[in-house]
């Protein structure tokens, strides 16, 4: 069974996509088999796993309102090392067209059914608590929560968090906190820490331990469409998404053991 994790926070640029891609990229490197579904009408996850978004035939958006299989969108192999279901800015049509459909929050969850073959789904949403990302948390066994460690954090995290309570109660009982990621993160910026410290008394060990540092080659990387470990994988921003990679898989393995 693939185990589905949606990358999501309301609030934009916090670095979803650059998580969403470089996670997919890390474990994809460890031989894991990956699917990365670009949610967003950005389209940015697309562009950034080296697919054209302009140029698709046809996105997961078809997918969504039926109009085309899982298999006649899937991109098995992007430059980036991973299977993609692409997205681009068809999918703002989507939030409407769904609005008629029964079961609207549901249909998500009822496509990534038969991609049962990856053992691992990410999904970069948008930065919206819309019925999108709500399709994305009730399809997901975990959400990945970036964060950005500045004034306003916190507050938007709050109703973030309330909304995945809601979806628990209502719509997905067993979807859980995959852990709080710092990123853009500056040790030297007294802001930052002070944010940082905030995150770890209110949430104690769901803050991942490794943080994303603010780094160049990470921001470079989807202008050439490659995740960052086959830019520069030797640059700061790889090392840390590849710990990160590491971090949730010995974390899923010790609450295997439990
Ligand atoms: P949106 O809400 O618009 O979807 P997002 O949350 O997906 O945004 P990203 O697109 O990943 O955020 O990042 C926002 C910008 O910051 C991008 O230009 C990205 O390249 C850059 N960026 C992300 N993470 C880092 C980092 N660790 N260091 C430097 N730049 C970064
Ligand atoms: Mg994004």
């Amino acid at each position: 069974m693939s185990k589905i994790i949606a990358v999501a926070n309301q609030k934009g640029g916090v670095g979803k996509t650059t998580t969403a891609i470089n996670i997919a990229a890390s474990l994809a490197a460890t031989k894991r088999r990956v699917l990365l579904v670009d949610f967003d009408p950005q389209g940015n996850a697309t562009m950034g796993s080296g697919i054209n978004k302009n140029e698709l035939q046809s996105s997961v958006y078809d997918v969504l309102l039926g109009r085309k299989t899982m298999a006649e969108v899937l991109i098995e192999e992007t430059p980036a090392g991973y299977a993609l279901l692409p997205g681009n800015a068809d999918l703002t049509a989507a939030e409407i067209e769904l609005m008629n459909v029964p079961n609207r929050e549901q249909q998500l969850k009822s496509i990534l059914e038969h991609a049962s073959n990856f053992q691992y789904i990410l999904i970069d949403c948008p930065p919206s608590l819309s019925l999108l990302t709500v399709n994305a948390l009730v399809a997901a066994h975990s959400v990945l929560i970036p964060i950005q460690c500045e004034y306003y954090a916190l507050e938007g995290l709050t109703s973030l968090l309330e909304t995945i309570e809601q979806i628990r109660s209502n719509l997905n009982a067993g979807l859980r906190v995959e852990g709080l990621l710092r990123t853009m993160y500056d040790p030297r910026n007294n802001l930052a820490i002070e944010v940082s410290e905030q995150l770890t008394t209110h949430f104690n060990d769901q803050v991942f331990n490794t943080a994303i540092p603010r780094n160049v080659r990470l921001a470079e990387a989807p202008s050439h469409g490659l995740p960052i470990i086959k830019y520069d994988k030797l640059s700061r921003g790889a090392l840390a998404y590849l710990a990160l990679a590491g971090e949730m898989l010995c974390r899923e393995r010790a609450s295997a053991i439990r």
